[in-house]
């Protein structure tokens, strides 16, 4: 008799490119929707660690791919990016374009909130799948960027680790002209939340190799096929372990890299509280569901709690 073979769950649950990114969330309804006074009666005097995904920086303008009102995409595999020479030129000259938007994008009230909720003691910090680092520029203090973070670079073969803004200064030398060639079709590219842009005029873009050993360069985000190291893994479901609460605002759960913390919480018997527009992958774990825009809703919460 054969037993059929599975990947081991341990290594499936680490690779948040085991869920198709264009999967659709399920429609309909949650079984577990409640009301901001639910919310606020379930957190009250409770510790809540906060899970964030892109639907907190909507309202910052940096669009949510995986939200209710975007259209499908197909995001870079880390696989694509290691094995293809021209995709990855064809990648940093995006990238090069879409940076500049994600770095000049301001915090919004939602992540304010935050900032307010964690001076009251309330929250106790936050996971974010989000690389806009705009928790830090809010002034959250206990940050866990799970996904990596837009300002750095990574020379995949030393590891050395740069600055994006001084590639960015490195590619302007190698690449005279070119940001200043789409610049006036800035305002019409499509920026993503791993600030890609879109344009089509890349195919004479020349990308920087590692300063110290000329290896391949790659953004420190994690990719779609890439694992979230496990250091950072431990360190945010201790955060979570930690807390009363979890409490996820502005994330469908997609990936598994998100989805596990809820997993875990409502396997350990923790209240599981989810603030999203639309359905989640989460939602049956949830002890209550949110359907609504993260701002008003944080903002509501600091009005209640802080
Ligand atoms: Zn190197």
């Amino acid at each position: 008799m054969s037993v059929p073979s599975s990947a081991p769950p341990s290594t499936a649950s680490a690779k948040p490119s085991r869920t198709p990114a264009t999967t659709p969330a399920p429609a309909g309804p949650s079984t577990s929707t409640g009301t901001l006074d639910d919310v606020v009666d379930l957190l009250r005097g409770r510790r809540v660690a906060v899970l964030t995904g892109a639907g907190i920086s909507t309202d910052s303008g940096i669009p949510d791919y995986r939200g209710p009102d975007s259209p499908p995409r197909n995001p870079m595999t880390y696989q694509q990016f290691v094995g293809d020479e021209a995709f990855r030129r064809h990648y940093w000259a995006r990238n090069h374009v879409g940076w500049r938007h994600v770095h000049r994008t301001l915090p919004n009230a939602g992540h304010r909130a935050l900032v307010q909720l964690e001076d009251a003691g309330v929250v106790t910090g936050v996971i974010t799948q989000n690389v806009d680092l705009l928790h830090e520029d809010a002034g959250s203090r206990n940050v866990i960027d799970l996904h990596g973070r837009y300002d750095r670079v990574i020379c995949l073969q030393c590891g050395r680790v740069i600055s994006r803004a001084h590639l960015a200064d490195r590619l302007d030398a190698l690449n005279p002209g070119f940001v200043e060639s789409v610049a006036g079709s800035v305002a019409d590219i499509e920026i993503a939340p791993d600030a890609d842009a879109v344009i089509e005029q890349t195919s004479h873009f020349v990308p920087a190799s590692c300063e110290a050993c000329g290896g391949v360069l790659k953004p420190e985000i994690v990719y779609f096929g890439e694992n979230v190291p496990r250091e950072r893994v431990d360190r945010a479901f201790a955060l979570v372990a930690d807390a009363d609460v979890l409490l996820v605002v502005g994330s469908s759960l997609t990936v598994m890299s998100g989805l596990r913390f809820v997993r875990r919480a409502a396997k350990d018997g923790q209240p599981v509280v989810i603030v999203n527009r639309g359905a989640t992958r989460g939602d049956d774990l949830a002890t209550l569901k949110l359907d609504a825009g993260t701002s008003e809703t944080l903002t509501a919460l600091v009005d209640a709690l802080a």
